[in-house]
């Protein structure tokens, strides 16, 4: 089983999620359900809100990027933990709204917002819009200007880092539909551009390098080119950022073979770094963002399901068909993403059979992975499927009209539903 202290094994032998019972959870909310661990999640929001507030220049804090996993109780959490929010669309800045957010927490995102999400934003009064390039600039300057605010606004640009191979790459990763490049000089260009616009402010610059970064080295870089950038603007156009983004990333383990990462390690050094950077280049140091994502969420989450059948084909694989699937978490059909198991009747006996976790939609690549070693599944046993706490119910779909699942939140080993389970009903409620 996953090694992570929230998980356990109780008296009964059954598994056990910050403490409640898997099993009992499963017959108090049905499966499948999605299991968040709040108390894992509210300690994770705290470790980046203390570590930015610790190592990084005055006035710096996390934003949690919503689209990780998106509901008024995770907006709430944020706020309450001293987060403020990315928002990526016209529905996830409602739920931040409707969860009381302080629109000035929220940064608004997206390399294609439409006009009307960006009226949106800016009647909300939204902190920070990200501009993604020059046309997105004019736009929420001509659309500023009509509801006769000033709104500040980032720029996104992209440095041309690769964090796998923890390189600075001119081409290829510049070649991406996010964001102005600072390689070919149009972020430069972009800039200047920005500087002369009166309803759209310049607050300063934005860039994300990708997901899963293991360690704080990709990020020590994109705040070396981000610095350098900075300081060619000061140069060539006398200004001087105050607020710097550097996007989130931060690496989740999925599986038992993942390293862990050093998280608060890599907020010490990266903090450390940018301070050094800014001070030897005699510049005011701006307030750094970051938008942890899945980091905040992927280990709280843990997926149950109910055994439906099993399958073994000689020589071939053994298939254990779950009530979900696909549709409540699709990154292995999508990314052929890792995720690790275990049946939660059983959870202390030795994980001897290799199986295909099979989804219950009509497609072969319906899958939740292959080669999973469990306790010899049998038809009605409760699977756990762990770290799918990210991109998981965010990216879930109705497809085969299969409803979505609930989140149960379990906080001092008691759960509570914070999302319920959509019904037939609510599938047909769009059909006229
Ligand atoms: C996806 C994304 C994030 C969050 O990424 P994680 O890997 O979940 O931390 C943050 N910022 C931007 C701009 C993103 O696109």
């Amino acid at each position: 089983m996953l090694k992570q202290s929230n998980l356990t094994v109780n008296a009964a032998g059954h598994l056990a999620i910050g403490g409640a019972d898997a099993l009992d959870l499963a017959a108090q909310y049905g499966t499948p359900l999605y299991v968040l661990d709040e108390d894992m999640v509210r300690a994770r929001m705290a470790l980046f809100a203390a570590g930015m507030a610790r190592w990084f220049p005055a006035g710096s804090r996390p934003l949690y990027a919503s689209k990780a996993l998106c509901c008024k109780a995770l907006c709430a959490w944020a706020g309450e933990e001293g987060l403020g929010l990315d928002v990526v669309s016209a529905g996830e800045l409602h739920t931040a709204l409707a969860a009381g957010a302080d629109p000035e927490s929220l940064c608004f995102h997206g390399n294609a917002k439409t006009a009307d999400a960006i009226r949106r934003a800016i009647d909300a009064g939204v902190g920070l819009i990200v501009a993604d390039g020059t046309e997105e600039l004019e736009r929420i300057d001509r659309l500023a200007r009509q509801a006769g605010v000033r709104q500040k606004v980032l720029l996104r640009v992209t440095p041309g880092i690769d964090p796998h191979t923890f390189k600075a790459v001119n081409t290829g990763v510049v070649d991406v539909k996010f964001g102005v490049p600072i390689p070919t000089g149009q972020a430069l260009e972009a800039a200047k551009l920005a500087l002369g616009l009166e309803n759209a402010v310049l607050e300063g610059f934005h860039c994300h390098i990708g997901s899963q970064v293991f360690r704080s080295g990709p990020f020590r870089m994109e705040a070396e080119v981000m610095a350098s950038f900075l300081d060619q603007v000061r140069r060539q156009t006398g200004y001087t950022a105050r607020v710097l983004d550097l996007g989130g990333g931060f690496a989740v383990a999925y599986t038992p073979s993942d390293p862990q990462p050093d998280l608060e390690g890599m907020l010490r050094d990266t903090g450390r770094h940018l301070t050094e950077l800014f001070t030897g280049m005699g510049y005011p140091a701006p307030a750094i963002l970051m938008e942890p994502g899945r980091s905040i969420v992927a280990d709280a989450g843990v997926t149950l399901y109910t055994v439906q059948n099993v399958k073994s084909v000689p020589g071939g694989s053994t298939y254990v068909a779950l009530d979900g699937g696909m549709t409540d978490n699709p990154r292995y059909a999508l990314y052929g993403a890792k995720y690790s198991a275990a049946v939660a009747d059983r959870a202390a006996m030795p994980e001897d059979t290799a199986v295909t976790l099979a989804g219950c939609c009509c497609e072969s690549g319906d899958l939740i992975g292959e080669n999973i070693p469990l306790q010899a599944p049998r038809t009605g046993d409760t699977v756990a499927v762990f770290v799918t706490g990210a991109y998981n119910y965010s990216m879930a779909s109705n497809y085969n009209r299969v409803p979505r699942p609930p989140i149960a939140a379990v906080r001092g080993g008691t759960g509570r539903l914070i999302v319920r389970r959509e019904t037939v009903d609510d599938l047909i409620m769009y059909d006229l």
